[in-house]
């Protein structure tokens, strides 16, 4: 078989989380994918399908695109959504059994990550564990298990590409190298909403404030994230494990333009950016198709339009979120499972209306606190290397817990 005959197989996929902002993109992108001739491109087959609660998109997803299986991971909507496709010829698999079994199916070879938060962390584990390739979104499960993915793939033989922007540049620009010559790897933020507002009025920031950003249009828990920063320090996290470099050797940039989407620094003084129009079109086609590159829909950059391109280190004082992300980056072991939850609890309080913006970073530091005080020797065997799922989860549950109890104390700002 030649090389490129056996790179055009055709791809069996299941999308997890295909209602999302990211599982929709991919959706398009298999479309125009599968609209390229035969001889350019692999097909790609929708295997299966997953949401949560928008069951009315998820539905439609299914008549177009006719999947075997499809996963409705809220349990209280599945009954609804058998009504939805009654008379159609799919499996359908309920709640979060669901969605891991999906992800492990035989007749799937090509598994999409797109769903939010610690809920997709069993799903990608299952994938890993049958040697797929996952190209992975859902930057949480890596954030809190990253070494255990990570190594579980090496050991089944699975395939971990990149669809964060940020991280899918940084992939492209580690092939110009060998890893042991990295100097250093440059993640690039826009700076999101609040780059230039005064840190005065930030605390107080209103929910369409902070829905609003400037380049990416998003789920609403990744736009929050990108407010707070928290973003980039749980991309600080997920690039320390998918990249295999310590903590030492990321650094954060913002470059409010958005067009050089992160960098590597090689030893020998050379930078090697990848560049493109901020479209998440783009790293999605790449992780499906790669190690091919093919036509694909996002917008081409016209260079003498752009004119500059802009660098500064983000100020801590505005953006102390990237501080902490470092911190736990280095601590390893359950940190990050704990930093993550108490994240994803505060966001979800913020989202509904029941604190402040600014109490989402200051929730998050005190968890930290009372997990390096009271928590930290409790994981003692996990806390530089090796921590298991059960004591992930156990951490994960345990900030969770920790967020509610600082509300119910009003120990908040
Ligand atoms: P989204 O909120 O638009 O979509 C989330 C998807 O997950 C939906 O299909 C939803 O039905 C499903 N879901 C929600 N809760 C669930 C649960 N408890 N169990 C199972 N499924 C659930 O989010 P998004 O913006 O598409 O982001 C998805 C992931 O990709 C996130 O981890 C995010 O950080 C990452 N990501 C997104 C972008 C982006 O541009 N949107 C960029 C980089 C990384
Ligand atoms: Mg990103």
């Amino acid at each position: 078989m030649r090389r490129f005959d056996k790179l055009t197989t055709n791809k069996r996929i299941a999308i997890l989380g295909s209602t999302g902002s990211i599982g929709t993109t991919a959706l398009r992108v298999i479309d125009g994918l599968n609209d390229l001739p035969k001889d350019k491109s692999p097909r790609f087959e929708v295997v299966a399908l997953s949401g949560h609660s928008n069951i009315k998109l998820l539905a439609e997803q299914v008549r177009q695109y006719r999947p075997k299986y499809v996963a409705v991971s809220d349990i209280d909507c599945v009954e609804e959504f058998r009504r939805l496709i009654e008379g159609l010829d799919v499996k359908v698999l309920a709640g979060a059994e669901g969605l891991t079994e999906i992800a492990g199916l035989e007749e799937v070879d090509t598994v999409l990550a797109a769903v939010v938060g610690v809920a997709g962390l069993s799903a990608v584990l299952a994938a890993v564990r049958k040697g797929k390739r996952i190209a992975i979104a859902n930057k949480e499960p890596l954030v809190i298990a990253g070494q255990l993915i990570t190594a579980e793939a090496k050991k089944y033989g699975a395939e971990l590409l990149p669809v964060d922007s940020e991280h899918s540049a940084i992939f492209q620009a580690l092939q110009a190298g060998r890893h042991e010559e990295v100097a250093k790897i440059i993640l690039t933020t826009s700076g999101g909403p609040f780059r230039k507002a005064n840190p005065a009025g930030i605390p107080n920031a209103s929910i369409e404030q902070v829905l609003a950003h400037p380049v990416w249009r998003m789920g609403p828990k990744i736009t929050v994230d990108s407010a707070t920063m928290m973003n980039k320090a749980l991309e600080i996290i997920e690039a320390r494990w998918l990249f295999d470099v310590p903590a030492e050797k990321i650094e954060v940039m913002v470059h409010p333009e958005s067009i050089v989407h992160s960098m590597v620094e090689f030893m020998d003084g050379s930078v090697i950016a990848q560049m493109g129009s901020p479209d998440m079109s783009l790293p999605i086609q790449y992780a499906l198709t790669y190690p091919l590159r093919l036509p694909g829909s996002a917008k081409k950059l016209q260079l003498d339009r752009l004119k500059t391109l802009t660098f500064e280190k983000p100020n801590p004082r505005v953006f102390p979120a990237i501080e902490m992300g470092f911190e736990v980056a280095q601590k390893g072991g359950t940190a990050a499972a704990v930093f993550n939850a108490a994240n994803e609890a505060a966001v979800e309080q913020f989202l509904a209306g029941r604190i402040k913006f600014g109490n989402i970073v200051e929730l998050v530091r005190r968890c930290l606190d009372n997990y390096i005080v009271k928590m930290d020797d409790h994981w003692q065997d996990a806390r530089d290397t090796n921590a298991s799922l059960e004591e992930l989860l156990e951490a994960d549950a345990w900030a969770k817990r920790e967020v509610m109890e600082c509300l119910k104390n009003h120990q908040l700002r």
